[in-house]
């Protein structure tokens, strides 16, 4: 078995967090290709490497004075170099050639923002005693400034060779050789990008958290981790505003069929969540239906009612034209014989609603035109609801013993979910419901 596995920020904030990262990489063999974040924040409050980065980069480009937020960033390489008793990590002159290089106002930003995974990766390479490999030599883009696979996976072929290996996140090169990032928590890419090319069976990515909640832990603290989910499960979740990894991240590991398995560094004993393929997912992987139940605020519904509107050829392109119009998109559109609703999202129709309210009028002459905003939308996410009797009825049995009232209804014909729209005011209520009436 090869493992590929990343670690991110907070896992590498000090020398404290070095040693746990190095426990867990030496308690397996087959943990061989390790990939870094720059060090996170250490407490709340705290200052991340690369936003610290980012603001010398900013103040060097004015040629204003960068020297404060650089000697932080000294501080903490120093002390993690110090703590580890590392004496061949040549962590000061390092810094010193990146001063140097921002006070020249020669570099880039990308370049300034990747110092943070660089100089990790070669702490951890001198810490555990294996070779950092520098990914501006693996991760490769285009002239476009997109990824380039195919030059990427050869460029990492030779890493198979290597019994071990330390690889900084976050950043690849362009085809001269200049630094590109990828997007802010793009370490999470390297990793899947690594974990592809070197045909990883699994993909760890160790983080602080015990793995994904089945629901949003501040609204419903009791929340259980899952114990696995799909891919498919993870994206609706996660558009439905789960928090979860780079969306990115996903797709390099989920064509090749690599399972990612998300630890806490801090408790590597617990169980984590698996990410794996729909076909995957077997029975004994999850405890219920329900894969997880996510949410969001934040949405207006438009409801048009028109005699005999289900008849009428072109009503619904012509409401989508206007939109488009608009570059506005929908969530959703649900209809019935004498009206049709749509589903958008605040922040696309900001400004717009009083011309769009007029366009809509004037061009398909409803007989009415309803508006409802503060509208909130709640995912119920999971495969086995789609062979499961009596999913719907359980929901709304749940929302209204809570006293909650639906807006309205929504659901895939993969019924993979089923979305429901609440006021905004019942959307804490009705996360609550659902996650008891299926996760308890
Ligand atoms: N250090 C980068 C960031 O803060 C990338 C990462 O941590 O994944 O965004």
């Amino acid at each position: 078995m090869i493992k590929t596995v990343k670690f991110g920020g907070s896992s590498l904030s000090d020398a404290g967090q070095f040693k746990k990262v190095a426990a867990i990489v030496r308690s397996d063999p087959e943990r061989r290709f390790v990939v870094v974040s720059a060090p996170g924040k250490r407490f709340s409050g705290d200052e991340k490497i690369t936003d610290l980065l980012y603001r010398c980069a900013d103040l060097a480009s004015q040629w204003e004075d960068f020297s404060a937020p650089f000697a932080l960033i000294r501080d903490r390489y120093l002390a993690i170099e110090k703590d580890l008793g590392l004496i061949a990590a040549h962590m000061g002159p390092a810094l010193d050639e990146i001063e140097k290089a921002l006070a020249s106002g020669l570099v880039t930003r990308d370049f300034v923002a990747s110092r943070g995974e660089y100089l990790c990766a070669r702490l951890m390479g001198a810490y555990l005693g294996v070779p950092m490999v520098d990914a501006a030599q693996l991760i490769r883009f285009r002239e476009d400034g997109e990824l380039d696979m195919d030059a990427t996976m050869l460029y990492c072929a030779p890493l198979k060779d290597l019994p071990i290996a330390v690889i900084p996140g976050f950043y690849g090169a362009m085809p001269g050789g200049t630094v590109r990032t990828f997007s802010r928590g793009g370490s999470d890419i390297t990793g899947a990008i690594i974990a592809r090319a070197v045909g990883a069976d699994v993909y760890e990515n160790w983080t602080d958290v015990d793995g994904f909640m089945m629901a949003d832990p501040r609204i419903v603290p009791e929340a259980r981790i899952m114990h696995a989910v799909s891919y498919e499960e993870l994206r609706e979740l996660s558009y439905m505003g789960a928090s979860v990894l780079h969306e990115e991240s996903i797709f390099p590991v989920r064509e090749a069929r690599i399972p990612i398995h998300v630890r806490n560094t801090n408790r590597p004993e617990g169980g984590g969540t698996w990410i794996v393929n729909e076909g995957t997912l077997i029975k004994e992987h999850r405890h219920g239906i329900v894969a997880g139940i996510s949410g969001r605020k934040g949405f207006t519904m438009i409801t048009l009612t028109k005699d005999n509107l289900h008849k009428q050829v072109g009503f619904g392109y012509n409401l989508l034209k206007i939109l488009d119009r608009h570059g506005i998109s929908f969530e959703s559109m649900p209809c019935g014989i004498d009206n049709l609703t749509i589903i958008l999202n605040d922040a696309d129709i900001k400004g717009k609603m009083d011309v769009l309210y007029h366009e809509i009028r004037t061009e398909l002459k409803p007989d009415t035109v309803e508006i409802a905003s503060s509208i909130a939308l709640i995912a119920t996410v999971g495969r086995g609801m789609a062979r499961t009797v009596g999913v719907a009825a359980r929901l709304f049995t749940a929302l209204s013993e809570a006293g909650i009232s639906s807006r309205i209804i929504d659901q895939s014909p993969k019924e993979m979910n089923l979305i429901v729209g609440v006021d905004q005011r019942d959307f804490e209520g009705a996360v609550r419901a659902i996650y008891r009436a299926f996760c308890e």
